[in-house]
């Protein structure tokens, strides 16, 4: 199983530590995590194993979006912040209406992203 993760620069302390938590759940289930790149570097940077893509500003959230056309993605984290501009709008529209598309859950904050993985435990 592969999910991604992204998170906007007033989220990303907040993505590593959610995913330092669910450590254990992640690995015990076999799940892999890309992410795009400056989300992927900080995670690595704190030790975690993740693909990194390109930096969303770049084109990471298509290139994820693209996994997500293509089946490829069981899910996608995406850690917004709601109180800053982001350049590429555009293509973080266009990532969660290809999830919407393909009927990809996409979690837009770490409440949401928490239940999903309960959803994952379960299955
Ligand atoms: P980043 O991209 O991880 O490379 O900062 C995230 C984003 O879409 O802003």
């Amino acid at each position: 199983m592969k999910l991604a993760v992204i998170a906007h620069d007033g989220k990303k302390a907040e993505m590593v530590s959610f995913l330092n938590k669910h450590l254990e759940f992640l690995h015990s289930a076999n799940i892999s995590i890309i992410a795009t790149g400056t989300t992927g570097k900080h995670a690595q940077d704190a030790g975690l194993k993740v693909e990194r893509m390109l930096s969303g500003p770049q084109g990471g959230d298509a290139q994820i979006a693209s996994q997500v056309a293509e089946g490829k993605l069981e899910g996608v984290f995406f850690f917004r912040d709601p109180l800053d501009k982001h350049p590429h709008e555009p293509d973080i529209n266009m990532l969660m209406r290809i999830c919407d598309v393909h009927n990809v859950p996409l979690a837009t904050n770490p409440a949401t992203a928490e239940l999903v993985l309960k959803g994952l435990a379960a299955q």
